[in-house]
């Protein structure tokens, strides 16, 4: 009896177990249908997509949620070149995510054979880390070694490509076994250089000193903070320095946005006039205002905490600690627990602070407190909210994005548990919402996932309703319908001349389209929402029943600004 063989994509997917991932986002096809139902059966789930790109956003928040790469499967040439929306898309929010491809025969290659294109190249400029298997025995090395690059230093995509001849090579069953084995023998042994122990005592001290000696100190909580589980350590520091705290988009949560130092509300206030930030896992780029005047006092000394070198000297802060965000603080808050400090309540500062939010939040609350039908964006946002809230814990997963819906929506959506957030990111990326809810709901089963949609959003990727419906997955998708892209026709008479006037604008969609009836297409429950009452009760209903949900909320399209806050930049 011949003896039992093991092809590629049965290596590779035993490989991709043994390194411990659990699921796997794709779309198959030539070459790798078989990659996925052999991964699927070593214990890595499989959720098939309708298309590359959302499953390319769903590994990325995959990878953000759970700190370990989020996977991604294409087949070759333009599912590769689909997919690099996603590895992109984790580089440039610093996630672990490792796409694997299948490419054409090495023995065709140049020839023009079937989906050729370099791969390797293709993925270069948007991954940290791109290797080709050339034959099957690579395959468990490769797998080993680009699951650790997506997550050391700065995370980011990485790209693993195993050609249609490797993919159907095979070996013994025993040296399958072997090979998978030394591969994670050597991965367990390769450890990451060591910290640089005196520079980081050293930069402890002085975060320390700097924020004892502040008179007006401020927590900046980024990403890279909730990435790094560092909520425990945040609070803390927050909790016994009585330092007010902002959080960055997809920082809040980290410290509870009921936190009474949370400086969200007072966001101008805070970051012009703090005297010193210590900013832990953000990047002070276009989001935080590049940390210069005029958002920013010009005499601000900022402690920036963050895994990159090259972050600390690109920005070049007054102190600069190389780290992981929770052991960093877990030492600053050793450092302190020997020379203990608290601002007061009644510190000037903090009480400036507080009172601008208090009062900040009167007037937001004002506003909300109305029932404005047809609907603006606060009144339908301040309905998800209470219901979100009424969810209590484990909290759902927010998935945001649009122009108005996710800036209005950021402001008046309470993360009160980290990671509970995602949004368009450092890249405004808008189409990342299917995919994200979809990697929520695989990796944080014991939540519901709540996504809210500009209609303009949802569109890229809607087709992934049949994905949720397929694994019945407890995920409802509210799309804030206005007719378009910022509310769909709003030319003025000199821009619709020309010989193409009669077309419908560019920002413009069918108006008042039916998107609960393309739920209710695959068989998910489709609901149709223009009043207070309706939305409630479409709100209750699909909460309850945590399966497939579409509500389809209508938006007076004259509500909301073009381009929401970024208005200056189109
Ligand atoms: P935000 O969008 O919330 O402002 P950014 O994506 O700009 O956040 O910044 C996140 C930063 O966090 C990146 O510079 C990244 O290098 C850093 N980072 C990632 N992981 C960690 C970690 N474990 N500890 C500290 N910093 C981290």
């Amino acid at each position: 009896m011949a003896a039992a063989t093991v092809d590629g994509s049965a290596l590779a997917g035993r490989a991709l177990a043994a390194a411990g991932a659990r699921h796997m986002f794709g779309v198959v096809g030539i070459p790798v249908t078989s990659l996925a139902s052999r991964a699927a059966a070593a214990g890595v789930r499989f959720l098939a997509f309708r298309n590359e790109q959302s499953a390319g956003y769903a590994a990325a928040a995959y990878g953000f949620l759970t700190g370990t790469p989020g996977l991604l499967l294409t087949v070759s040439g333009p599912g590769c070149v689909h997919g690099l929306a996603g590895v992109s898309h984790a580089t440039a929010n610093a996630w672990p995510l490792l796409m694997v491809s299948g490419s054409c025969d090495q023995a065709d290659a140049g020839r023009g054979d079937f989906q050729e294109l370099d791969q390797i190249a293709a993925t270069k400029p948007f991954a940290k880390f791109a290797v080709k298997a050339t034959t099957i025995a690579d395959i468990p090395r490769l797998v080993f070694q680009a699951l650790a690059a997506a997550t050391s230093g700065r995370p980011g995509g990485c790209y693993l490509d195993i050609p249609s001849d490797v993919l159907h090579q095979t070996i013994p069953e025993s040296e399958a076994a072997d090979l998978i084995a030394s591969a994670a023998a050597e991965s367990a042994a390769s450890n990451p250089s060591p910290p640089k122990q005196k520079s980081l005592d050293e930069g402890i001290e002085k975060a320390a000193d700097l924020l004892r000696r502040a008179e007006r100190p401020l927590v900046v909580i980024g990403k890279g903070a909730a990435y790094a589980r560092a909520e425990e350590a945040i609070q803390k520091l927050v909790d016994t320095t009585g330092i007010p705290f902002l959080p960055t988009p997809m920082g809040k949560g980290v410290v509870p946005d009921s936190h009474p130092l949370s400086a969200t509300a007072a966001r101008s206030l805070a970051i012009g006039q703090c005297d010193v930030a210590l900013v832990v896992g953000a990047r002070l780029n276009w989001l935080l205002h590049f940390g210069e005047p005029p958002k920013w006092s010009k005499d601000v000394k900022f402690i920036l905490v963050d895994v990159c070198e090259e972050e600390i000297e690109l920005r070049k802060p007054h102190v600069g600690i190389v780290g992981d965000a929770k052991r960093v603080v877990e030492l600053i808050n050793r450092e302190i627990k020997d020379n203990p400090f608290c601002l007061a309540r009644s510190h000037p500062w903090v009480e400036a602070i507080t009172k601008k939010a208090k009062d900040n939040v009167l007037k937001m609350e004002a506003q909300l407190a109305k029932d404005v039908v047809p609907f603006n964006f606060m009144t339908p946002l301040r309905i998800i909210r209470d219901a979100i809230l009424a969810e209590g814990s484990p909290a759902p997963v927010v998935v945001s994005e649009g122009a108005n819906t996710m800036d209005v929506g950021r402001a008046v959506l309470v993360q009160n548990e980290p990671r509970t957030r995602l949004d368009a990111g450092t890249w405004g990326t808008m189409g990342v919402g299917l995919g994200y809810c979809i990697a929520a709901a695989v990796a944080e089963p014991e939540r519901l996932v709540v996504a809210v949609e500009g209609d303009s959003g949802f569109g890229f990727s809607a087709m992934e309703v049949e994905t949720l419906v397929r694994y019945q997955l407890p995920v409802v998708v509210i799309v804030f319908n206005n007719n378009g892209v910022y509310g769909g026709d709003r030319r003025g008479p000199d821009e619709i001349t020309g010989p193409y006037k009669d077309d419908p604008a560019p920002t413009s969609f069918v108006p008042a389209a039916g998107y609960d009836k393309m739920m209710e297409a695959f068989g998910g429950k489709g609901y149709l929402v223009k009043t207070p009452d309706e939305l409630k009760s479409a709100l209750s209903e699909s909460f309850r029943a945590r399966k497939p949900a579409v509500i389809n909320c209508i938006i007076d399209p004259y509500a909301g600004a073009e381009s929401g806050r970024m208005q200056h930049k189109n």
